[in-house]
């Protein structure tokens, strides 16, 4: 497990989104993600988080020397993202991603299980689904990772009625059609007005 302290210190404030919308995202994962995964992933999380005004960026935590950020948020994602990786190690139930805070405040600072992610897609997938399961289990990470966006952009612990920042999402909602933040939740996210 790597220190906390190298995250705190590439973090600063979510201040200036409205003069440069771009939001820098640090993925940190334990276990290589498969490729279609990775960019299914982005794709979906663009989507999401465009409809605010807000760019995204992307980093692997690999990749960051000393580098710095005006704005970063660090999602570190734990276990295998993988679908046809066995066996699944946490059977029980529990969240699939949780957002650090300290005294009540968001921070930007994530974690994400995939463990129970790939668990939660897997027993949604139907028949020829399998034929995709990077590419449903990237757009599954992206929406996790999205809800997560949702809290720590918002500045909420609260949840909105539909969409992605709603309390829980089903497998089948991770890997459907088309899921995106609901219009009440958006107006909290927008960077300009
Ligand atoms: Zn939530």
């Amino acid at each position: 497990m790597r220190p906390l302290l190298w995250t705190l210190l590439l973090i600063s404030p979510l201040l200036s989104r409205a003069e440069d919308p771009t939001l820098t995202l640090v993925l940190d994962f334990e276990h290589k993600l498969p490729v279609p995964a990775l960019q299914e992933m982005q794709r979906e999380l663009q989507a999401v988080i465009s409809e605010s005004g807000t760019r995204l960026n992307y980093r692997l935590r690999d990749e960051v020397g000393a580098e710095s950020f005006d704005d970063v948020i660090v999602i570190k994602f734990n276990g295998q993202c993988k679908v046809d990786h066995f066996p699944i190690v946490f059977d029980e139930r529990g969240p699939l991603a949780f957002t650090h805070a300290v005294n009540g405040e968001v921070l930007p600072f994530s974690t994400v299980y995939c463990e129970r992610v790939r668990k939660s897609v897997r027993s949604a997938m139907r028949g020829g689904e399998f034929k995709e399961a990077d590419v449903l289990l990237g757009r599954a990470l992206g929406r996790v990772v999205a809800h997560e966006l949702y809290h720590i952009l918002g500045k909420t612990h609260g949840h909105g009625k539909d969409g992605i920042g709603q309390k829980s999402l089903s497998g089948r909602k991770l890997i459907s059609g088309t899921l995106r933040l609901d219009p009440a939740d958006l107006q909290k996210l927008r960077t300009e007005d």
